[in-house]
Order: C-alpha cells, then sequence, then structure tokens
C-alpha cells in the first residue's frame, strides 16, 4: 500500500502544542474533582490518543472505558446517524464521568451518548474533548473541558483519520 502523501497535509496544531495543553487540562480536571477515582470514557477510535495522554496528566485514580460510536461513514462526510457500536463494562451508578472526545463537530454524537449514559445514573458527567469545531453545531453541547477550538476544516492526526488513515500522525493536520 502507498505511503499516505505528506504534501496535502498542512500542521494546525504541532505535538507540543498539543502535549502543552493536555496538561493543563489534566491540571483543571484534577483540582475539579476533590475526591474519588474519575471514570474516563473514551470514544471508539479517535480519542484513544488524546485519552491516553490525558490521564497521564490527571495525578489521582482514573479508570478507564471505551465506548464504540459510528457516527461517520469512510469519508470526510457524516452519515448523520449514530449507532452504539460498543458499550462499557463498568457500572457507572454514583460515579463522577468524564466522556473523552476528539473532536465536537455538529455534536450529534455527543447529545446521543450523554443521554444514553444519563439513564445509568452517574453522580455527575461531562465533556473532555481536544477539538471544539463550533462553526458546525447542530445541537447545544460544549464541552466541558476543551483543548482547541478549530476551524471549520477537516483535520486529521494524533488519532484523528480520514477513512482511517492519519490517525498516528503526531501533529493535527488540515487536509488540503
Ligand atoms: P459530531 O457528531 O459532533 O458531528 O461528530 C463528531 C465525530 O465526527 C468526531 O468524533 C469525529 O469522529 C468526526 N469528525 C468531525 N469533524 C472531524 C474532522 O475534522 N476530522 C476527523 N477526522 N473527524 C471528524
Amino acid at each position: 500500500m502507498p505511503e499516505p502523501d505528506q504534501s496535502k497535509l498542512r500542521v494546525l496544531l504541532s505535538a507540543a502544542m498539543i502535549h502543552e495543553r493536555i496538561q493543563a487540562l489534566g491540571a483543571e480536571i484534577h483540582a475539579a474533582y476533590p475526591e474519588g477515582p474519575i471514570y474516563m470514557i473514551g470514544i471508539l477510535k479517535g480519542s484513544w490518543i488524546f485519552l491516553a495522554d490525558l490521564v497521564r496528566a490527571i495525578p489521582r485514580h482514573v479508570r478507564v472505558e471505551f465506548i464504540g460510536i459510528s457516527s461517520y461513514g469512510k469519508g470526510k462526510t457524516s452519515s448523520g446517524e449514530v449507532r452504539l457500536t460498543k458499550d462499557i463494562d463498568a457500572s457507572l451508578e454514583g460515579k463522577d464521568v468524564i466522556v473523552v472526545e476528539d473532536i465536537v463537530d455538529t455534536g450529534v454524537t455527543l447529545t446521543y451518548l450523554i443521554q444514553l449514559l444519563q439513564q445509568r445514573r452517574p453522580r455527575s458527567i461531562k465533556v473532555a474533548a481536544l477539538l471544539d469545531k463550533p462553526s458546525r453545531r447542530l445541537r447545544p453541547i460544549q464541552p466541558n473541558y476543551c483543548g482547541f477550538t478549530v476551524p471549520d476544516e477537516f483535520v486529521v492526526g494524533y488519532g484523528l483519520d480520514f477513512a482511517e488513515d492519519y490517525r498516528n500522525l503526531p501533529d493535527i493536520c488540515v487536509v488540503e
């Protein structure tokens, strides 16, 4: 298989910028929860690298779970359909939960997921998103913890894909 054509990528956020911002987010989250473990639920697959770095920036007990949601097809455009493809194993009743998302775009995925997880009666539920693309929002949802606000461009890298490629780029790039 040929390597992806790097010339079509423009760095938007460098690995160093991402690292620095995540250290600050981790400290903010740690300070906001006075006691007990935090249940960090990563949405597959885009959030896995962000989640891995974020939990290491939080100096306390955290529990890590993954949930699978399919909201985008294999291209750049949304299928408009949200579906649970993998559920978590742990009970969330009475727990402090943070849903960890790579990017909030229309907000459809998160709105669906938050409604679903609320039914499991957590003590609190918040959202940490690495990226926020507010210009395309269709649902009134804002991440409680946000890494960066980005313009309306399609981004890849640091876990985010285009048709399953580019997840392993250390920087976040715009596909031109
Ligand atoms: P929403 O339901 O908020 O429209 O969509 C959120 C999901 O769409 C994200 O978790 C991500 O999978 C995908 N998405 C939205 N914008 C982008 C983007 O710029 N790049 C990539 N790779 N995925 C995106």
